[in-house]
């Protein structure tokens, strides 16, 4: 017997979100990124389904081997590059696009002997201040680069820190940041990339050569709620949450509910158990009245998630035992219930492991 929880994922839905990347971005070529499983969507179905997209991006090299054994053939990034001799072997054996940010990477790659040379990112930070060369340095570094004999192609690239805020009224961040990487790599003759799904939606001019979209791709908003000055995207959902009701109880007027009884029945009622909890992925810290979908209603959270279950008010409701319960999905934005949770859909998305089963669909 299987776990009752499961993700459907729909790759009609996928293939649409990459159309709609197309029509942002009709120029540039297509990175899509797929680390983190795929945003939990699961990593390899996700690349089989995307045949057109023009590479793939994954944070490790581990994450890029898996999609080799695979015979996945497209051009993968490596976000964090290699991290030591062997990882770079593997980058030129395998053919991956490692991102180069760090001075240690320029040491490892004049040491090192490689069998075929290899194409790189050379970084620059910009206004992330994580990984990256200062701009100041970018002259420097690309002609350290260009000198290395196991280098061949070296691209640019950054990433902007505050695109997800929208158009920021005055000293717009991200509009700076695209100033200071031109600025900063004006004369070198490189292919770019600036831009993950915020920001090839709200900055046409960071387009360039290559765009990164991710979360965009699985049908949620890139942009915060309140984020102005862009419009909205046509996305579709891909991941459904779901489960059953594999009870019905009927409390009184004062019955406490679950772990520390921290709501208590107004009045006599029924309350359903779903098989669902943070074990599963679903967040514990959700906000009073935060809802999912039986048969197409609304029905409020009650009392604690915990790790298997949680219990759900269905005053008013027309439910069974065994009906299907949707978590997150169509009429349910992943969006919201990420703010009902204090945090992004990127979270609840990646959450989803283990034993929830994965359904593919279209
Ligand atoms: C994760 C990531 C992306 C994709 O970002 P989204 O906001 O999901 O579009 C792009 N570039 C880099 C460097 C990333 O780490």
């Amino acid at each position: 017997m299987q776990r009752i929880a499961y993700a459907s994922i729909d790759l009609k839905a996928l293939r649409h979100n990459f159309l709609q990347v197309k029509q942002y971005a009709p120029n540039s070529k297509l990175i899509c990124v797929i680390k983190a499983n795929a945003y939990g969507h699961g990593m390899l179905e996700v690349a089989k389904a995307l045949q057109d997209a023009d590479g793939f991006a994954v944070a490790c090299v581990d994450e890029a081997l898996l999609l080799r054994k695979e015979n996945v053939t497209q051009p993968i990034t490596v976000f964090q590059g290699f991290q030591d001799i062997a990882e770079l072997q593997a980058c030129s054996q395998y053919q991956l696009w490692p991102v180069v940010h760090h001075t240690k990477q320029l040491e490892l790659l004049h040491q090192a002997e490689l069998a075929q040379p290899i194409d790189i990112w050379l970084k620059l930070s910009t206004g992330m201040n994580r990984l990256g060369f200062n701009p100041d340095d970018a002259h420097d570094v690309w002609r350290q680069l260009d000198s290395c004999s196991g280098v061949r192609n070296i691209r640019l690239m950054t990433h902007m820190a505050r695109a997800d805020e929208g158009i920021l009224s005055e000293a717009d961040f991200t509009e700076k940041q695209i100033q200071l990487f031109t600025a900063s790599t004006s004369g070198i003759r490189a292919e770019c990339s600036l831009a993950n799904s915020a920001t090839l939606i709200g900055w046409p001019a960071a387009h360039r050569e290559w765009v990164r979209p991710g979360i965009m791709l699985y049908g949620a908003s890139p942009f915060l709620p309140g984020a102005s000055g862009f419009q909205s995207p046509d996305l579709q959902p891909v991941m459904q949450l779901n489960s059953r009701l594999i009870a019905i109880n009927r409390r009184s007027k004062g019955d406490p509910i679950g772990y520390g009884s921290t709501w208590v029945c107004p009045e006599n009622m029924p309350i359903g158990v779903v098989a669902i909890g943070y074990g599963d992925g679903y967040p514990r810290h959700i906000q009073a009245g935060t809802t999912l979908l039986i048969r197409g209603q609304s029905a409020k959270i009650v009392g604690r998630v915990s790790m298997d279950l949680l219990t759900v008010d269905l005053s008013g409701i027309d439910a069974a035992v065994g009906d299907e319960v949707v978590l997150w999905g169509t009429g349910l934005p992943v969006d919201r219930i990420a703010q009902q949770a204090g945090t992004i859909s990127y979270e609840l998305l990646c959450g989803i492991f283990g034993r929830v089963r994965y359904k593919y669909i279209n």
